[in-house]
């Protein structure tokens, strides 16, 4: 298993913002302590970030957020990208749509993607969802990955595991893994 650190929308309008979880900056810890363990075990750590134009179709759901030029569309600092950490902008809840994301990967030598991050039954599902189509084996790490509610996390967790195939670790099963020699 080649895996990559996927690190989902810790931004500061999710985590501090207009679109906080409850448990967003609880997850800060076990997203730092993967990182570091990716990093030090050549695993690729990539940040998928929410950088809307005005006119992105989302807006008309959840009001503006999370806007390409402001403030609320950088990464929290307690989990600012290191100097061979990718950062990929989107402009939906796909990591995957229009990014270039599927085919870095591969370029890469990546086959399975961890995922991390909020919300767990919106960006998080629905990168999960082109995971799957773009055949990649979806590990979701259960601690460091947040929803607005727990009913909404907890259904998003089901839903990858029963229809895509997701696995869901936690953040020290997949620290080990990591450790393991999953390069
Ligand atoms: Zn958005």
């Amino acid at each position: 298993m080649r895996p990559a650190l996927l690190i989902i929308d810790m931004i500061e309008e999710f985590v501090h913002g207009r679109l906080k979880s409850p448990s967003a900056e609880s997850i800060i810890p076990a997203i730092r302590t993967l990182i570091d363990n990716a990093r030090k075990h050549g695993i690729h750590v990539i940040y998928l970030i929410d950088s809307h134009l005005p006119f992105d179709r989302e807006l008309s759901i959840w009001g503006p957020h999370a806007l390409v030029h402001g403030e609320e569309s950088e990464i929290v600092e307690e989990l600012q990208p290191g100097g061979k950490d990718l950062v990929f902008r989107k402009r939906s809840y796909s990591g995957f749509r229009e990014t270039g994301l599927a085919s870095v990967l591969r370029d890469l030598g990546v086959d399975t993607v961890v995922l991390t991050g909020i919300h767990t039954h919106i960006c998080v599902l629905h990168t999960a969802i082109d995971a799957y189509y773009e055949r990649f084996n979806i590990i979701v790490v259960s601690d460091a990955v947040a929803a607005f509610s727990e009913s909404d996390h907890a259904y998003a967790l089901d839903y990858m595991r029963k229809v895509l195939g997701a696995k869901v670790l936690t953040s020290s099963e997949v620290a080990e893994a990591f450790a393991g020699g999953y390069k």
